[in-house]
């Protein structure tokens, strides 16, 4: 049976090892023999035999073909060494039953395979639908418990499904919501361009849209939402349905509604705050071409009520002028705003001409009705700057500095008042400003120089001193004389360690000069402000300067306004007394231009009168003979036992009228104008001073 296995091993893949092969055939091929030996020969058993090649997977197709020509080769000398007496006569019987075996048994198996895969697939189907049933319930659970309210509408616009959550949004029982379309749901105020969104969708243009879209509620309510609208398409890609999925942010939005009104509004007077007017005057100032009006305004001594009446009483006042201002400014479609404290601001979009003007009284006259809080009758001003620009003019930021300062104006006029912004005052307050924050800064730099003007006898023309007038040798600004910077030196306090300076330099130049010409006797004047004079270390200030500098007191004289002698009791300050007990010589500088009370003098330790440059003046025209006042000032002086200096004497003729009236000394750009020390020594010696 060898070429049987070799053929079959040939013929087909076989599922076992060649030996194993090799032994199963020949047990099959002696089982054979010995059936076909058998009389008659025992077909049942090659039956089974056959069977056998289909249980060991001897199933290819070229294993029964081989294994019938492998029997009609060979069965019959097989038989015959079993013993069969005609073993030709069996071989067709073992042949068709094997094959018989072989077949039955092949188709049992493909009916078994068969039914395996039937069942499987019938096991697989009903799985799938099971899946499909509870994702389809997942779906609808989903559908019908969501939190979010869910809409679907065909293509017409006609709701056909949705949720409980959407339908109670709106104030709906699940039934009449689905009878509505979706139309019925458009609200006045749909953003722009939510609408033709949704005729996108319908369009297939776009398959969603994002927006915050309002509904009206059943009872005429707002709903706000978030709507995310979107498209279904069935399998051949044609749009069927929307689908709306919609979420309740009414709270959220009444909470940020909320929210941004605190952030914009005074909680106070509920008027709009200072972010919401600087937002607004951006904007306004943005719009080219234009013009803008602000109208500042500040309450007259507000601070009072709260001190005196308590900050209730206080609150209640500026919410009453709040409303007041509101309704007059809200009327001529103006914004008011609060911008803390009690000032409050009107902003005013390409104003009329003459608008600015009308609008400032009116709030000034709004605000005169005393306003009632509780028992008390508060009578109320204000204090109003008024601004109006082109856009392109100022910043908004200068445009409310500019009215901020027009208010600060007003008040300093007398209050109750408003005044307009005038820029030229505004370029000279600035350059106030400007001068006084460097007043220190340039002392430091010694960029101030003292020049000096000779004082000479008018019976003579000898110099009898000189008077050290400051000057700013100012980097940017150039030369500026006294009267541009003493005045805010004084305001500053700087007028002090200025003053100090202009003492020692001056003191050193007399005491050098002096030294240099025994028995000329030639004083210093010096300017003392009304600031220093109440300087607590004056007197010690110059008595150390005196003594360092080697001048002797009465060769200094302090010139001292009439203002600046008296305290504010009218008593005299006690520093000038000092200072004329150590023997310093006080002359009261610009003589009556002052106070004009001559009762002052005989109570001030007094040596010099000054005759301020008016009383000078009038002396220029006229030729001839004293002029009355200033012959009875002179003559006043000297009952009083006061020497007598005229100033700004620039003509002959003014100094000879001066000489025939009394006059004791001048100075003036007849004689010298103010110069360095180094031209006024020059004069001096040139002026054949007495002799050592
Ligand atoms: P003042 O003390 O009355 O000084 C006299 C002013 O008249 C000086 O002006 C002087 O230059 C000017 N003057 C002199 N002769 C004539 C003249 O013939 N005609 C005219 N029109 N003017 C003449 P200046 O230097 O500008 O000083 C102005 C004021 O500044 C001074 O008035 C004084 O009050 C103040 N000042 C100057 N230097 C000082 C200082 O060192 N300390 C203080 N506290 N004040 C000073
Ligand atoms: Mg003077
Ligand atoms: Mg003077």
């Amino acid at each position: 049976m060898l070429p049987w296995a070799a053929e079959l091993a040939r013929a087909a893949y076989l599922p076992m090892t060649r030996s194993d092969l090799h032994r199963f055939l020949t047990g099959t091929a002696v089982g054979l023999a010995h059936a076909a030996a058998a009389e008659p020969p025992d077909v049942e058993e090659c039956r089974r035999l056959g069977v056998s090649l289909v249980d060991a997977d001897l199933v290819a197709a070229d294993v029964l073909p081989a294994t019938v020509r492998a029997l009609g080769h060979h069965l019959v000398g097989l038989a015959r060494s079993a013993g069969a007496e005609r073993p030709g006569d069996a071989v067709p019987a073992v042949q068709a039953a094997v094959v018989d075996g072989y077949l039955t048994r092949i188709r049992a198996r493909i009916l078994d395979e068969q039914e395996m895969m039937r069942q499987a697939e019938i096991r697989a189907r009903r799985q799938t639908e099971s899946a499909l049933r509870s994702s389809d319930a997942r779906f609808r659970a989903i559908f019908a418990n969501a939190g979010i309210g869910i809409g679907i509408a065909d293509m017409e616009g006609q709701i056909v499904e949705a949720n409980a959550s959407f339908a109670t949004m709106l104030g709906y029982g699940l039934g009449e919501f689905r009878r509505l379309r979706v139309t019925d749901f458009v609200y006045p105020d749909d953003t722009a361009g939510m609408w033709d969104m949704y005729q996108e969708i319908i369009a297939g243009k776009r398959d969603t849209a994002h927006v915050e879209k309002r509904y009206r509620h059943r009872d005429g309510g707002v709903v706000w939402t978030n709507l995310t609208a979107s498209l279904i398409r069935d399998a051949a890609g044609a749009p069927v349905y929307t689908v709306a999925m919609v979420e309740d942010i009414t709270t959220r939005r009444e909470l940020q509604e909320r929210l941004r009104r605190q952030a914009l509004h005074d909680p106070l007077t509920l008027l709009p705050n200072r972010t919401l007017f600087q937002d607004r005057l951006s904007a306004a100032f943005a719009r080219p071409g234009s013009r803008v009006g602000i109208c500042y305004l500040d309450l007259d001594r507000f601070k009072a009520v709260n001190d005196r009446l308590g900050h209730d009483v206080g609150d209640a006042l500026l919410i009453a002028v709040a409303a007041r201002l509101d309704e007059c400014v809200s009327t001529r479609g103006h914004l008011v705003a609060r911008m803390g404290g009690d000032e409050f601001v009107v902003l005013v979009e390409d104003p009329p001409e003459g608008e600015m003007a009308a609008l400032a009284d009116t709030v000034l006259a709004v605000l005169t009705p005393p306003v009632d809080v509780d028992e008390h009758s508060l009578s109320v001003s204000a204090s109003v700057g008024v601004v109006e620009c082109a856009v392109d003019e100022m910043t908004p930021a200068e445009a409310l500095k500019a009215a901020d300062v027009t208010l600060y104006w007003a008040k300093s006029e007398g209050r109750d008042q408003w005044a307009g912004f005038d820029p030229e005052r505004n370029a000279r307050d600035m350059t106030r400003y400007a001068l006084s924050a460097n007043l220190l800064p340039g002392l430091e730099r010694d960029e101030f120089q003292v020049e000096y003007q000779p004082i000479v006898g008018l019976a003579d023309g000898r110099p009898r001193g000189v008077e050290a007038l400051v000057r700013w040798a100012h980097p940017t600004l150039g030369w500026l004389s006294p009267d541009q910077f003493i005045g805010l030196a004084e305001e500053t306090g700087s007028i002090v360690p200025l003053g100090r300076r202009v003492l020692v330099e001056s003191c050193e130049r007399a005491a050098e000069w002096n030294l240099a010409h025994p028995g000329a006797d030639l004083y210093m004047s010096v300017n003392l402000a009304v600031r220093q004079a109440h300087d607590p270390d004056l007197v010690a200030d110059v008595a150390r300067v005196l003594e360092k500098t080697g001048l002797p007191p009465r060769l200094l004289q302090l010139e001292i306004t009439e203002s600046a002698l008296l305290g504010p009791a009218g008593r005299p300050v006690e520093a000038i007394k000092a200072l004329a007990d150590m023997g310093i010589r006080i002359a009261v500088d610009d003589f009556g231009t002052g106070y004009s009370n001559l009762g002052y003098l005989p109570r001030l330790p007094l040596h010099t009168l000054k005759l301020a440059g008016v009383f000078v003046e009038g002396l220029r025209n006229s030729t001839t003979g004293a002029d009355p006042i200033v012959a009875s000032l002179i003559a006043l002086a000297h009952a009083l036992g006061l020497g007598v200096t005229a100033e700004g004497v620039e003509t002959p003729a003014q100094a000879e009228r001066l000489r025939a009236g009394g006059c004791d000394s001048a100075q003036g750009w007849l004689y010298a104008r103010a110069a360095p020390w180094d031209e006024i020594v020059t004069l001096l010696d040139g002026r054949r001073l007495p002799p050592a």
